[in-house]
């Protein structure tokens, strides 16, 4: 038996973004800081980048995660940043995007809170996830 094994965690390639308003904030308006909003979410304070839309769900799949609320601010939150490094990687062009429905958002934040941010994200799709797998399965017959 070969060990090889066929890997398709390749980074360089980007996923198709359908949603041309992401495409725009991402590579266009991405390189102006008015691109970006703010999710606040428990202790977490992340810049986001994407459409309005996607932004927005993105930011709501996130709240599915905490009891509290998950905010999202179209300008910079009245404390700022409170991480150093979340500071200096919103000028870091090189983030890797999160695909969102058919678009996708990219979160300029240090590798430890894009990381936790990332982490809600999935937690907060399969939540969304089994909250309607229930509803469906919760039919009778
Ligand atoms: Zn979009
Ligand atoms: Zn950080």
């Amino acid at each position: 038996m070969d060990t090889y094994q066929q890997r398709s965690d390749d980074l360089s390639a980007e996923p198709p973004i359908q949603c041309e308003a992401c495409r725009t904030a991402l590579f266009v308006g991405g390189q102006t800081r008015d691109a970006l909003s703010f999710l606040l979410v428990d202790e977490l304070t992340v810049p986001l980048v994407g459409c309005d839309e996607h932004v927005e769900q993105f930011a709501a799949t996130c709240g599915l995660t905490t009891r509290g609320s998950a905010d999202l601010l179209q300008h910079r939150p009245a404390g700022g940043i409170q991480c150093p490094s979340c500071r200096l990687a919103v000028r870091n062009p090189t983030q890797p995007m999160i695909p969102v429905a058919d678009g996708a958002v990219v979160v300029p934040a240090c590798p430890e809170h894009q990381a936790d941010t990332v982490d809600r994200f999935q937690i907060g799709l399969q939540t969304r996830h089994q909250l309607t797998t229930t509803l469906n399965a919760s039919r009778p017959g």
